[in-house]
């Protein structure tokens, strides 16, 4: 009888932890290492999408989500004044949209992992030797395995060790993640609201338990300093209020935004990358973390379908970088429409919006009607 396959991950955010997850489910004896000391996530929100709920509700998680997060019904872009440009309806698909704590996202996934999954260990080094890979910890700590998928985020690296060290882009913007029980008079239920202004743009929308995320945007030089309550003071009155309504030490994360120009290939053998590590992408979409469940589904499918790993790679990446890709050139082309400052461009930018209304209702339909 063929002995079951080993695969080791390093990584274990949400990427690392649906591959595991569903590699578990599908008979492979699985090893996770993650830097982290604990399992846990930043305190922020996430956006899951109708290409993302799929995935969970392949893996049995669908209801836990929607029992943990809300119901997200309709997408409205606004300007600054809190004007409305376009609505959009995301509730048409046969699968919902959930706004959800990325803590609880990585819980229930955690939850259902049976692998072995060891924490505080830093991928360091690794050696390919015949069909067997060889996989260093910083602290020492080896393992040896049939496949290695490198979940390991934005700064990878797995990838340094394949294709050495090649920083990400910086895309001169700089975002803030806020999390808060206040609800402003003029959230409506379900909604995604997004306000875009001069080279900046704010968006809040509900999570699980009355969690209410926020986030905003603005173009800056990497390193510059802003003050948050002066760049919206005269916005929309429920961004000041949410801004104000929050604990700035320990519910508001700034980070900047960076991503990768897409290219191949993604490993060597049985080797490769998922999630960010692969293909990072600005934020702007909310897709980045919809796509490291996509690849970790199908990373898995073509794992169950053939038998010698490295052709299995080959044919995850075959089926996931076209889809990738352009969703990291989407991501980008957004986040450069709102680095518009000059006047006239901003008021373009927006009459261009309400024009687009059904055109960006069915580029919506287009990236959440895929089924991985
Ligand atoms: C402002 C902002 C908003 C976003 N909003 C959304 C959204 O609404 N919807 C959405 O789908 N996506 C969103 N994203 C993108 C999403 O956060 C990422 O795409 C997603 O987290 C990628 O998951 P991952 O598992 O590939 O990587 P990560 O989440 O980065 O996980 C990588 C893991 O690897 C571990 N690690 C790193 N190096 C090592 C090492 N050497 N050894 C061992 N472990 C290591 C890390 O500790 C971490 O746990 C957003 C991103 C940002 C910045």
């Amino acid at each position: 009888m063929e002995k079951t396959k080993k695969i080791i991950i390093v990584g274990g955010g949400i990427g690392g932890a649906a591959t595991a997850l569903a590699l578990n489910r599908a008979g492979f004896d699985v090893s996770v290492y993650e830097r982290a000391q604990e399992l846990r996530e930043v305190g922020a929100g996430i956006a899951l999408w109708a290409n993302a709920t799929h995935v969970l509700n392949e893996l049995g998680l669908l209801e836990d989500a929607v029992r943990n997060g809300c119901l997200t019904t309709n997408y409205q872009f606004l300007t600054e004044n809190g004007k409305e440009l376009v609505n959009v309806s995301v509730d048409k698909f046969e699968l919902p949209v959930v706004g959800i704590h990325r803590a609880d996202l990585h819980k229930i996934l955690c939850s259902q992992v049976t692998s072995k999954f060891t924490l505080g260990q830093t991928f360091e080094r690794l050696e390919q030797y015949g069909s067997k890979i060889r996989v260093y910890m910083k602290s020492g700590l080896y393992d040896e395995g049939d496949a290695l998928i490198g979940a390991d985020g934005l700064r990878s690296q797995v990838r340094a060790a394949l294709f050495g060290e090649s920083p990400p882009i910086y895309r001169n913007f700089t975002t803030w993640r806020g999390l808060t029980n206040y609800i402003p008079n003029q959230y409506r239920p379900g909604y995604i609201h997004e306000f875009l202004g001069r080279g900046k743009g704010f968006g809040f929308m509900m999570l699980g338990n009355n969690k209410m995320y926020w986030y905003a945007a603005a173009k800056t030089k990497q390193g510059q300093k802003h003050d948050l309550e002066v760049m919206f003071q005269d916005w929309f009155s429920a961004i000041p209020e949410l801004i104000a309504a929050t604990d700035k030490a320990t519910n508001i994360i700034q980070t900047d935004l960076y991503d990768r120009v897409p290219s191949r290939p993604w490993g060597k053998e049985n080797i490769t990358l998922l999630g960010d590590a692969a293909h990072p992408m600005l934020p702007t979409l909310g897709q980045g973390a919809c796509m490291a469940l996509e690849d970790a589904l199908v990373v898995t499918k073509c794992l169950q379908e053939l038998d010698d790993v490295s052709k299995a790679f080959e044919q995850y990446e075959l089926q996931r970088f076209s889809r990738v890709k352009s969703i990291v050139e989407q991501s980008l082309r957004s986040g450069r429409m709102g680095e518009l400052e000059n006047s006239i461009a901003v008021k373009l930018r927006l009459q261009f919006i309400k024009l687009m209304g059904s055109t960006i209702a069915d580029s919506f339909t287009s990236f959440h009607s895929f089924r991985a």
